[in-house]
């Protein structure tokens, strides 16, 4: 899972990828192109954004529910991918275009988009915490193994 920053920063950017024109003008240094299941624009389709870093350069998350996934092969299928490992995101549902949305079903979808980044920024610091209280309890551990 990213960083908390990480994630924090590709939600409030990604109220804009929406737009699968957006997504897919995204993915300008991505490798994998004619005669691949995963070109830009089937990656836009599938609501993932290009997030290339350094260390990792095929990074794709999607915008909606900020799941990341990398070690892209030319034959996987971006929208499979996308159902196997997040069912549940909110953008695999969508039956319009982002163009055709109301006022009201937006905001719908923007607070789902928001509960997704709270669960993960929640998820993320319990797992900060958890790892501090282990830090914590092994140093009281060791202080009274010395006394
Ligand atoms: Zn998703």
């Amino acid at each position: 899972m990213a960083a908390r920053d990480t994630l924090t920063a590709r939600f409030f950017s990604f109220d804009k990828m929406y737009s699968h024109d957006f997504r897919e003008h995204s993915f300008v240094d991505w490798p994998f192109r004619e005669d691949c299941s995963c070109t830009p624009g089937k990656m836009a389709e599938a609501g993932f954004v290009h997030c290339p870093s350094d260390n990792e350069p095929d990074v794709a998350c999607c915008f909606f529910c900020l799941i990341e996934l990398e070690g892209w092969e030319p034959d996987d299928d971006p929208r499979f991918e996308h159902v196997k490992r997040s069912p549940d995101c909110g953008f695999l549902s969508m039956t319009k275009e982002f163009t055709e949305l109301t006022v009201a079903e937006f905001y719908c979808l923007e607070k789902e988009r928001l509960k997704v980044f709270l669960r993960k920024v929640h998820h993320n610091k319990m797992a900060a915490l958890k790892d501090d209280m282990y830090i914590i309890l092994e140093n009281l551990r060791s202080q009274l193994d010395f006394n």
